[in-house]
């Protein structure tokens, strides 16, 4: 819609996620990927950085700075800490534009509607002109290019940082969704756990996102892989260096991926039969960074028999869909 000048402003869409927060600049594509992680004065509580600048410091901090994911369960932990954060990506990609932004912002689907009416608030205090939610699982089958607007199932499984969702949409509607909070971060515990157990090792969050990025699977691999891992020994209290196999982090990965597998399950037993006929072709698209975990679709796919795609971007999928939204303004008007 043009505005009184005659040029198209700046809308913008945002993928708030538990773990990183996307924005799509309209025309312009995604302009933007941080961590969802705020630094804050312990005392004064003032914010000391946001994004990447604060992840770095996530475990690293003295006393007097907190690192914080405010969306880290998939609802909001602190309000005034996640305004914050929305402000500070609002503000850093909306500096040029010459009208106040609309701004279209998917969020967890387990929101509650006080939160959500507080992300709204926050976006409107951060210079939105207008804001619109959809629920990310929403969003996500838009990203990934599945036809919602079909009489038919369309089904989405995100798994993101802190919350994994699944979803089967048809006309424009979600008709069953499911939100669990077992996700990305889980895993990451999981392998913090084993590495204790098994090794007397101490490691830090950052480390275990790192082995399971670089050698964490679901199903075995054709090729395993093996990685050095530093951290400290439990028992003698110094830095300590061991190696582990991916054949191990499967293992310590197994029970949390199972939870997702049974959300999975649960979905599709949930769903209208005409619905799961349908699903027996389509399958369903994976999406979130989860979705990376090397043979996650294979396993899926083997525990439900149906086809299994990872979309090609997946850590993108939710803020392409927002950037579609954008661009259709009446898909806008008659679904938000
Ligand atoms: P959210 O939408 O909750 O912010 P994302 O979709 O951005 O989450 O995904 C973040 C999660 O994906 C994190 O837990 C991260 O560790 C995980 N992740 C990202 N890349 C990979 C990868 N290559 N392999 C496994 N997990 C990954
Ligand atoms: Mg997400």
């Amino acid at each position: 819609m043009a505005n009184i000048f005659g040029y198209f402003s700046n809308d913008i869409g945002i993928d708030l996620g538990t773990a990183n927060t996307l924005v799509y600049v309209k025309d312009k594509g995604i302009v933007l990927r941080e961590p969802s992680v705020v630094a804050l004065d312990t005392v004064s509580r003032k914010v000391r950085a946001v994004g990447d600048e604060a992840k770095r410091m996530l475990g690293r901090t003295p006393g007097n700075i907190t690192a914080i994911r405010p969306m880290k369960d998939g609802v909001i932990a602190d309000f005034d800490v996640t305004e914050a954060m929305l402000r500070y990506f609002i503000r850093k990609v909306s500096s040029g534009f010459r009208a106040p932004p609309r701004v279209v912002i998917a969020i967890p689907s387990g929101i509650t509607e006080v939160e959500k009416r507080a992300v709204k608030e926050s976006a409107m205090h951060a210079g939105a002109r207008d804001v619109i939610t959809i629920p990310e699982p929403m969003a996500a089958a838009i990203g990934v290019g599945l036809p919602i607007d079909e009489p038919a199932a369309n089904m989405i499984v995100d798994i993101g940082g802190g919350t994994t969702e699944i979803a089967i949409i048809s006309l424009n509607g979600i008709v069953f969704s499911k939100s669990i909070r077992v996700a990305g971060d889980e895993l990451d515990s999981a392998i913090i756990d084993y590495m204790k157990r098994a090794y007397n090792l101490l490691i830090g969050e950052r480390t275990a996102e790192e082995i399971k990025m670089r050698i964490g699977s679901a199903y075995p691999l054709d090729e395993e892989l093996t990685m050095e891992v530093k951290g400290r020994d439990s028992v003698a209290g110094l830095p300590k260096t061991i190696h582990i196999t991916s054949q191990e982090v499967r293992e310590a990965l197994a029970d949390t991926i199972a939870s997702i597998v049974d959300a999975v399950r649960v979905t599709l037993e949930r769903c209208p039969p005409e619905l799961s006929a349908d699903l027996v072709d389509r399958g369903f698209v994976m999406a979130g960074g989860g979705a990376l975990i090397r043979g996650i679709d294979k396993l899926l796919s083997d525990k439900t028999g149906l086809p299994v795609t990872v979309s090609d971007d997946p850590l993108s999928a939710v803020a392409n869909g927002t950037g579609a939204v954008l661009n259709d303004l009446s898909w806008l008007m008659q679904n938000a």
